[in-house]
């Protein structure tokens, strides 16, 4: 049986359904006859769990689930916790698990009610740590990724990131959870460790201990596997682990007929610095600047992002870094920047509309933007554009702010490219009006297909109307990217998840897009899917698929089109 999801980690597994989900008693809600003995079993509980943490801290080498473990440790060992539950103990004169359920429910309903989808996500992590520390409390033996001894695919309801704190995972085959998308932490851990992942899975239909089937490639899992079928599935797999050894090899985008396609990095992540010289990318297509914003208490300086920023450029080597100004608001929010709030905020005050309320603030990040032009090949590009009148605006300020370094005498690129990202449908409707404003365009889809489907884009109920080959989106696409052509000197790029995937390539390749801007683990595969087209065939299939009117017919074609041309590694 085959049950179709969300594709949110690529690559394909094979391994027996594991539930990770352990049910722990009832709390006991009676009045306990020791009170003394509870607090006791408590601070153990949380001694050990605390124990569990430094344990997995140590055994572990990659660098996001070390500082994952950090924060659930942390937690554990803010120098109130033990009084608070200790007081509730005595308040209320209740067992020990009550207090640790009531203790740590206060802390999530206090991060859920931030209205924040990165501190959302933490309040699962503390969601994850109450249950560690009642599991200890109970004596209750957990789920623990250390004992695994055979090809696993982890089955949840809602899977949280603690199920992949350990150094053993090898034997982690696949993720599959119910609840959950492509921009929750769990699905942001296992595209960046290489897991295939599939969420929107109703679990029911899996049973514990049977072998099952992921492909994160296309988004689904198989059961009931048939002998031959295992085997079909077996090799498969192996051609994967073909493709990942010819990735090695892989140093640029060139179709089969001799056209060369840039592929470059999203990032905006400074630990990311070091991998920019050692993976084949021809730039930065997207920095994220908002990512040197949050979780500060007060606003980044000039100097600081000045640094940051030449950093990057310098790495790059003359290759292009396009910054994008800060994209706050959404679900984006420091504690420095007022937004209030707000019913709809993704359609509310973000990025560039509450920049140009914030003219000083604006500047300044600009002027760091200038400043590091003098040092590498750096563009600017204004995120959220809704109107020409924003364009301008933004234009002003810029103006402004290489006078005032003109007055300073500091050096920096007077022709410094300038483009807009296409995420809001309006501009891409208009875009043939927009593009002689600019210098580029970046087709931002995440956003993209939110706002022409509407379809909120974190909404894991409605995520699977998620979709961009919906036709209305891909005349958007293509009226963007063919406003572009009349000019020798702009281009067009996209650094929303549509360009990583290998049926948006085939699209991509076909529509005639300059640049596919993707994660910097996925620009070798992207690399290597380009290379195994030719653009002139492309380009005639894409435009066959423009009569077609649903998302169906479009996506099998395209799959045809693709499992033909990529082979063996589709
Ligand atoms: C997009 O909207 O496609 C995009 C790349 O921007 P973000 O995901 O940061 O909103
Ligand atoms: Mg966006």
């Amino acid at each position: 049986m085959k049950l179709l999801g969300i594709k949110v980690g690529n690559g394909l597994g094979l391994g027996k359904c594991l539930f990770v989900d352990t049910k722990l008693p009832n709390i006991n809600q009676g009045t306990a006859a020791d009170l003394n003995e509870e607090i006791t079993k408590v601070n153990s509980a949380i001694d050990e769990s605390v124990k569990d943490y430094e344990d997995i801290i140590a055994s572990l080498d990659d660098e996001d689930l070390k500082s994952l473990t950090e924060f659930n440790k942390n937690v554990l060992i803010s120098p109130s916790i033990k009084k608070e539950i200790e007081n509730t103990i005595n308040d209320k004169k209740c067992y020990g698990d009550l207090a640790i359920d009531i203790y740590f429910n206060n802390k999530i309903k206090q991060l859920e009610a931030l209205d924040n989808n990165y501190l959302k996500e933490r309040a699962k992590d503390v969601k994850d740590i109450r249950h560690k520390v009642l599991s200890k409390y109970y004596n209750v033996v957990e789920f623990n990724p250390d004992n695994l001894k055979e090809d696993v695919i982890l089955v949840s309801h809602e899977m949280t990131a603690n199920v992949l704190l350990t150094d053993n995972l090898q034997y982690i085959k696949g993720i599959v959870s119910e609840l959950g998308g492509k921009t929750s932490h769990i699905g942001i851990l296992t595209t960046s460790l290489g897991i295939p992942s599939v969420f929107g899975i109703d679990v029911k239909n899996l049973k514990n201990g049977e072998l099952i089937f992921i492909d994160g490639n296309k988004g689904f899992v198989e059961t009931n596997l048939e002998e031959e079928k295992i085997t079909e599935i077996k090799e498969k797999i192996a051609s994967e682990i073909e493709l990942a050894k010819e990735l090695d090899d892989v140093k640029e985008a060139r179709t089969t007929d001799g056209y060369l396609f840039e592929v470059s990095a999203n990032t905006g992540d400074l630990t990311e610095l070091e991998r920019i010289s050692e993976i084949p990318l021809d730039g930065i297509g997207l920095f994220r600047t908002e990512f040197l914003y949050l979780n500060k208490t007060t606003p980044p300086t000039e100097d600081y992002l000045f640094e940051v920023y030449k950093s990057f450029a310098t790495k790059l080597n003359g290759k292009q870094m396009i910054i994008r100004t800060l994209d706050i608001g959404g679900d984006k929010k420091c504690p420095y920047i007022e937004i209030g709030d707000e019913a709809n905020p993704f359609l509310g005050y973000r990025a560039i509309r509450y920049c140009l309320d914030h003219k000083d603030f604006f500047k300044t990040s600009l002027k760091a933007i200038l400043r590091a032009s003098a040092f590498g090949n750096i563009a600017i590009m204004y995120p959220m554009i809704s109107s020409i009148e924003e364009i301008r605006k933004a234009n002003l300020i810029l103006e402004e702010a290489k006078q005032e370094l003109k007055n300073d005498n500091i050096n920096f690129n007077e022709n410094i490219k300038v483009g807009v990202m296409v995420e809001i449908p309006a501009v891409a409707a208009m875009a043939d009006m927009i593009i002689e404003e600019v210098d580029f365009f970046s087709i931002g889809t995440n956003d993209l297909v939110q706002y022409s489907t509407a379809v909120d884009r974190g909404n894991t109920k409605i995520s699977k109307l998620y979709q961009w080959f919906n036709p209305g989106v891909i005349r958007l696409i293509k009226n963007s990217i063919d406003a572009t052509k009349k000019y020798d000197n702009k281009f067009v790029g996209m650094c929303g998840e549509m360009a990583a995937d290998p049926l948006g390539i085939v699209l991509l390749v076909g529509l005639g897009l300059d640049e596919f801007s993707v994660n910097i683990n996925t620009v070798k595969r992207v690399k290597k899917y380009i290379s195994m087209l030719n653009k002139k065939e492309t380009e005639d299939f894409v435009k066959s698929l423009l009569d077609f009117k649903t998302v169906k017919e479009i996506e099998e074609r395209l799959s045809k089109f693709a499992e033909e041309k990529y082979g063996k590694f589709y």
